[in-house]
């Protein structure tokens, strides 16, 4: 039996969910809500997916634009068994009240505060976690990506200490109103940021202190990483060792002219990756650097994507479908994650 998902919020994450959700075998689509009748709408119906309208008022647009609409939000929540939550942050404790009462599982976005779900999902972190549950929340990009790093790193020598610096893209790149044009922006300028203790929710023993800034950019976050171990005999290799084989990290090198977050994004045009998707976590083999028995790397983070793959997996852990291995197996082939450039 297939697990019916339906994805309300067809934004960026949203689209890229029902991209995955439709190559899993265990998994069907029942559709996706879309507020406008615009042209995601007409090219999620030209894919064969199903669109529910926001509304009764959305129904009415997405006729008056000859587009057709197979009802609204609460005729595709009748028809799922989880919904993926893909709306803008905030609008999910109303859409929690509409699934709680059809009694079905819902997936919320890093957007959600962790107490609208009381659960914060990693899948190489806390997948077992998640087995069985009604509601979890999928950390954001950054918190992701960091908490994939540290658990690596804490599993194998211990983390003493994380510091990060984060320099975050200040916009996607369909919003063409957001973001500075000719500034750093500290992000905010107290500290910490909500990174670190948004990693707490996750890995609530990593003692960990972050600090970001929006860039004029909006291919990629660049965190700068320092990390103290416990284990203080560490050197760069053992390292790199670690990232070899932890999924979803890929070592990329700047002798090979990666040199910047756009050649990072590159790399997904020339992989083939549909959206040039990037869902594992780039880091610099040659920036990975011990000194004073202190960590120091670079690591690059597809906002757009990163998140994609521990959708799928907290679907299936909600589900009791696979161990977290087998899932995350799973998930890595049908998106082709990567683990080596070749
Ligand atoms: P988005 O704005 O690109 O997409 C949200 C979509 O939801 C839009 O199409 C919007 O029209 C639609 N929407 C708004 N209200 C709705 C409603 N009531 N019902 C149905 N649809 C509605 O946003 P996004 O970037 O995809 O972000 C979604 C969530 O994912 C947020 O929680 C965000 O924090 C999180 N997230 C975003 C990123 C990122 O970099 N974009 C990365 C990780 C996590």
């Amino acid at each position: 039996m297939k697990v019916k998902v339906a994805i309300n919020g067809y934004g960026v994450i949203g689209r890229r969910v029902a991209d995955a959700v439709s190559k899993q075998d265990d998994m069907e689509l029942v559709g996706v809500c879309k507020v406008s009748p615009d042209y995601k709408a007409l090219l999620a119906l030209s894919k064969g997916f199903k669109v529910f309208a926001a509304d009764d008022k959305g129904v009415e647009k997405f006729r008056k634009m000859e587009l057709p609409v197979s009802g609204t939000v609460s005729d595709m929540v009748k028809e799922a068994d989880i919904i993926v939550d893909a709306t803008p942050g905030d609008v999910g404790p109303q859409n929690k009240e509409m699934y709680a009462k059809a009694s079905k599982k819902a997936i919320f976005q890093g957007g959600e505060e962790h107490e609208l779900t009381g659960f914060s999902f990693v899948a190489q972190c806390n997948y077992n976690q998640a087995l069985g549950k009604q509601f979890v929340r999928v950390v954001s990009c950054n918190t992701t990506g960091l908490c994939r790093v540290l658990n690596a790193l804490d599993n194998r020598f211990g983390v003493e200490k994380a510091r990060v610096v984060i320099a975050r893209r200040a916009a996607d790149p369909d919003e063409i109103g957001r973001g500075p044009i000719d500034a750093v922006v500290l992000d905010p300028v107290t500290l910490p940021s909500h990174h670190g203790p948004d990693v707490k929710t996750v890995l609530s023993h990593i003692n960990i202190t972050t600090m970001a800034l929006k860039v004029p950019t909006t291919h990629m976050h660049l965190h700068s990483l320092i990390v103290q171990l416990k284990d203080k005999s560490v050197y760069a290799e053992k390292v790199r060792e670690v990232f070899r084989h932890t999924p979803r990290i890929l070592l990329v090198n700047s002798k090979l002219g990666i040199k910047s977050t756009a050649h990072a994004y590159d790399l997904g045009r020339e992989i083939g990756r549909e959206r040039s998707d990037i869902f594992e976590n780039i880091i610099w083999e040659d920036s990975i650097t011990i000194e004073d028995s202190e960590l120091y790397f670079f690591m690059g983070v597809h906002q757009e994507a990163i998140v994609v793959p521990e959708n799928i997996d907290a679907i299936r852990a909600m589900f009791n479908l696979e161990s977290a291995e087998k899932s995350i197996e799973k998930t890595n082939r049908s998106l082709e994650v990567k683990s080596s450039l070749t």
